[in-house]
């Protein structure tokens, strides 16, 4: 699913593209894909860049990021594990290896690594402002942490996506308490082994949280997220 779309100024489009944290992110510049895995390579062929959080098998498929990246010539940011696995393909000029507090721009748009809670080597979340300042923040598989706190207060995120089960530890209750330190304007429901415990994600962010929207995705479906007023 590629997204032809370009979105209206201080808006961003995203994509859902597995049961896990594959996004497809579109800001009136640029595109960027985090952590596509059964991805066709089709879907992700006008990407300016390639995120990827941790080496897990459901976050990075070395295979389709080097032919993504030769076809497209696209900047790949990864984790420290994550990069080791690619460096023989891609050149270091298109390579960029993160770490907590690493930043790097893709045009105008900011892309921040940030600490990851999840039993990976070197994992990474990431918090990404496009152009005109729509905050997006991909919390990977990411289990809570004191720091989200600090960043809900900071930011000002418009959207921030939450594991809700598969990986270890991850529950609709975990990824509600990743909305509730981030406070985002919409939290999404992601990383989920079925449609119920994103369910039971949106009754709690309902009860809990009421001043966060809840956007239960569908894969493979173009959702639309604009600035806070
Ligand atoms: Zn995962």
């Amino acid at each position: 699913m590629s997204i032809q779309k370009i979105p209206e100024k201080n808006t961003v489009l995203f994509v859902w593209l597995n049961q896990y944290a594959g996004i497809l992110l579109k800001t009136p510049s640029k595109t960027l894909a985090i952590d596509p895995v059964d991805v066709k390579i089709k879907n992700l062929k006008g990407v300016d860049a390639i995120l990827i959080t941790h080496e897990h098998y459901d976050h990075l498929d070395p295979r389709l990021i080097i032919e993504v990246q030769k076809a497209t010539n696209c900047t790949i940011i990864a984790d420290k594990v994550s990069s080791k696995k690619l460096q023989h393909a891609i050149s270091a000029d298109k390579l960029h290896e993160t770490k907590p507090g690493t930043e790097i721009k893709i045009g105008e748009v900011l892309i921040k690594a940030e600490k990851c809670n999840h039993n990976a080597q070197a994992p990474v979340t990431y918090i990404i402002t496009s152009e005109d300042e729509v905050k997006v923040y991909h919390t990977a598989d990411s289990l809570p942490l004191p720091e989200l706190a600090v960043m809900g207060q900071k930011e000002k995120f418009d959207v921030v996506f939450c594991a809700v089960g598969i990986a270890s530890g991850a529950t609709p209750l975990t990824g509600f308490e990743i909305a509730r330190l981030t406070k985002p304007q919409v939290a999404v429901p992601y990383h989920a082994g079925s449609t119920a415990s994103q369910t039971e994600f949106a009754q709690i962010l309902k009860k809990e949280l009421p001043r966060t929207a809840c956007l239960i995705p569908e894969q493979n479906k173009i959702y639309q997220v604009s600035k806070r007023k």
